[in-house]
């Protein structure tokens, strides 16, 4: 199976998933808050860089989402019978999860070529036409960020994902017609952060639409162990344990923490990672128990501090806090609702008693 990327797509140095780091610098100088780097943000930055080599490959190699384990490889199986591509997919949930992961392996296991772009990417009618001209039968084009396609984008994929048909106009005003070209039968994954931004024509077009779920501890601490493994850094269990319950729920973060780690104990020439040794080298890098970084102790002890807890809207919080909005409502809220430190009420945001109590302790 060969990766493709096209153009601006999401390529190793991610640069369209940097853009929220580079609108919060921006806000936070106007700001004059001082923030620290955080190891804990789920969206890919160069660092990441490495993950190719650690991304599993195979469906029984990709660990945890049992349920979409499961309804995948139905549509594998179904679709390699017929002898024709797979439904279209979407596939939804935080960044970092394992989206585009998931799609390689589709790509592995209906052998077949994946090429991946980002909506953002392809701005221009001809961005979108000339990847889908340019599909084998069965491709899997992945578009990142779907909720982001604009409008003629989007048209253009309409009849593309139903009859296999690009539509393309060609002149201008009242002289101006529609010329259809046929296209090979593809695949479409399309990967969001933001479901509820897609608009129904473009997710009714969709066949399989798919949640994916932060990771539990279990399930994370059998990747950090099989990531020590392929770094070749020997780690105890109570280790990967212990990076795991930092981790966010997240496999791109817990993997992060890993190579931090490994880099710690390889400078202090320690022959193994230990659960002490992780716990030392994640509180110099500002990485608590539950996996909080400063930002988010900044943003619950704003809310305790100056606003009685809360509720307060999202915007208040942004500019208390001199953070991104956007970053804040898909990135970090995320994590803090579902470990059950944040409520989300109709009146804004409020912090739970367990985000106090945790506060306190830490
Ligand atoms: P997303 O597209 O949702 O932002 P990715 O697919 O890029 O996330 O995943 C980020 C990294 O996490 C990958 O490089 C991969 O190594 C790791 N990863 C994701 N899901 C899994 C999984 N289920 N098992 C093992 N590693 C995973």
């Amino acid at each position: 199976m060969a990766i493709k990327r096209s153009g601006n797509g999401k390529s190793n140095n991610n640069n369209d998933k940097k853009t929220p780091n580079k609108k919060r610098q921006s806000k936070k100088q106007t700001n004059k808050i001082e923030t620290k780097p955080s190891l804990v943000r789920a969206v890919a930055t160069s660092e990441d860089s490495s993950e190719a080599q650690i991304r599993p490959n195979t469906l029984s190699g990709y660990i945890g989402q049992k349920e979409l384990k499961e309804t995948l490889k139905i549509a594998i199986a179904a679709a390699r019978g017929r002898g024709e591509p797979m439904d279209h997919l979407l596939l939804y949930g935080p960044p970092g999860l394992g989206k585009t992961t998931m799609s390689l392996i589709i790509a592995t296991e209906m052998e077949v070529d994946c090429k991946i772009t980002t909506a953002p990417a392809l701005e221009r009618p001809r961005d979108i036409s000339g990847l889908l001209v340019n599909l084998k039968p069965g491709d899997i084009l992945f578009v990142d960020e779907i909720h982001r396609l604009n409008r003629i984008a989007e048209e253009l994929l309409y009849p593309a994902m139903e009859d296999f048909r690009l539509d393309i106009t060609i002149g201008k005003g009242q002289t101006s017609r529609i010329r259809s070209v046929p296209l090979k039968p593809f695949t479409l994954v399309g990967a969001t952060t933001k479901v509820g931004s897609i608009s129904s024509p473009l997710r009714d077009r969709f066949g399989l639409i798919q949640r994916l779920r932060f990771y539990e501890i279990d399930e994370l601490t059998e990747i950090v162990l099989r990531t020590a493994k392929l770094l070749k850094y020997p780690i105890e269990p109570d280790a990967a344990e212990e990076i795991a319950r930092r981790g966010r729920g997240t496999p791109r973060i817990a993997n992060r923490l890993v190579r931090r780690v490994r880099d710690y104990v390889q400078v202090q020439k320690e022959p193994v990672i230990t659960q002490s040794n992780a716990a030392i080298a994640l509180d110099k890098y500002n990485v608590d128990r539950f996996g909080l970084d400063w930002t988010d102790r900044l943003i619950l002890s704003t809310l305790i501090d100056n606003f009685h807890g809360g509720p307060v809207g999202l915007e208040t919080i942004a500019a208390a806090t001199g953070e991104d909005k956007k970053t804040i409502e898909e990135v970090i809220e995320p994590y803090l609702l579902q470990i059950g430190f944040l409520q989300r009420t109709s009146r804004g945001r409020a912090v739970t008693e367990r985000a106090r109590s945790h506060l306190q302790k830490s």
